[in-house]
């Protein structure tokens, strides 16, 4: 969320990541836990006591939610679906696929794992906190895995609301797709639910605020505002997914890319082709080879007071993985391209020739034609 994450495991070959919104809210919790909760619920234990339950309940949290999502991880594994890692952040745990399921049977099993993990790890820690209980002088660790068990039971049914990014929302869209047949209306129909939910919980929260609940409250709405963008871009993501898609970059690209010259002045550079064309990057030809690639941040790193005799070629950056693409690749990897290197442009090329160039624009106006299209 926060994009700074550490990893902490690697299990059958995924990464398990811990983000730091959830080493803050984890610290938060714990002291709640530690101050609050437990001391409310178990009264005349030490402070000391209360600490250490704290600490026990959080690692026993983060392993639940890390279980949950392996849960995901594992069935995705089985159906092929290759994954990049899961990670713990403020709102819980995300299992990063690098594709959408193909099937609706795939994307019911998977959505349904997480929950199914979390029914079986309450009634786990249901068991293990009889088995303390029984042996009178482990009552303190008895508590937290009773506690642990409830948690594991909130996760489950939490996960298993009928909103989008959240696992119910996903077995609801595989459900309509199997019936349908039609992904996209299913993603739109779990979107346009997930809105509402997401909606009903902000109210909620807002009500619950206001009766005096604030923390609680507070809490409620920011759930339901990350549930609500998430719904609503969920159609988007769809799309976008389903278009560009084993369709090659080939499809999308300019086939006259602007070129620049390496010998042209950076002042010449500037009048002509960045006021003209307003792209953020722009390849440079010497003849019929392709050099180098130069923007607004090449030009900017000679002084001002240079610009009319500082060449293109003197400041251009190399042509690298970052700045170009093969015609023959996935329209995907060219996003996730730009996303990584920030660049709303990609020089295209064949055998190491420039033949075109893709922008970030014509792929965004293409979708939103596409669903505008198919939206009504
Ligand atoms: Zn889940």
């Amino acid at each position: 969320m926060f994009g700074l994450s550490i990893r902490v495991l690697r299990v059958f070959g995924i990464d398990v990541k811990v983000d730091v919104s959830w080493a803050l809210v984890a610290t938060f919790i714990a002291w709640a836990l530690a101050e609050g909760v437990f001391p409310q619920l178990y009264e005349g234990l030490s402070p000391f006591a209360y600490w250490w339950m704290a600490l026990a309940a959080i690692i026993g949290l983060g392993l639940s939610i890390i279980l949950h999502e392996l849960a995901h991880s594992l069935v995705a594994k089985a159906f092929g679906l290759p994954l990049k890692s899961i990670t713990l952040f403020v709102f819980g745990g995300v299992a990063q696929l690098e594709e959408e399921p193909g099937t609706p049977l795939a994307e019911f099993a998977m959505a349904i794992a997480g929950p199914l993990a979390s029914v079986a790890l309450a009634f786990l820690f249901g068991w293990m906190a009889q088995g303390a209980a029984s042996i009178g002088a482990l009552s303190a660790l008895a508590n937290v895995f009773f506690y642990l068990s409830m948690i594991n039971w909130v996760l489950a049914a939490f996960n298993m609301l009928p909103a989008l990014p959240l696992d119910g929302g996903r077995v609801y869209r595989a459900i309509v797709w199997a019936f349908t047949g039609d992904v996209s209306a299913a993603t739109r129909s779990a979107s346009r639910l997930g809105v509402a939910l997401a909606t009903a919980i902000i109210a909620l929260g807002v009500v619950w605020a206001l009766l005096g609940q604030f923390a609680a409250g507070l809490w409620w709405v920011l759930i339901g505002l990350f549930i609500r963008s998430a719904a609503s871009t969920a159609v988007y993501q769809e799309q976008m997914q389903r278009l560009f898609k084993n369709a090659p970059v080939r499809d999308f690209m300019s086939t006259e890319p602007v070129s620049v010259s390496p010998e042209l002045t950076i002042s010449a550079f500037i009048e002509q082709y960045v006021y003209e064309y307003h792209f953020d990057m722009f390849p440079v030809m010497r003849d019929t080879a392709l050099v180098g690639a130069i923007g607004l941040t090449e030009a900017k790193s000679a002084p001002r007071s240079s610009w009319a005799t500082t060449l293109v070629g003197d400041v251009m950056r190399p042509v690298s993985e970052a700045n170009t693409i093969d015609a023959a690749a996935d329209a995907m990897e060219a996003l996730s391209k730009m996303h990584k290197s920030r660049l709303s442009r990609l020089i295209v090329t064949e055998n190491g020739r420039l033949v075109g160039m893709i922008a970030l624009k014509d792929l965004l106006d293409l979708l939103s034609l596409k669903m505008a299209l198919e939206g009504r």
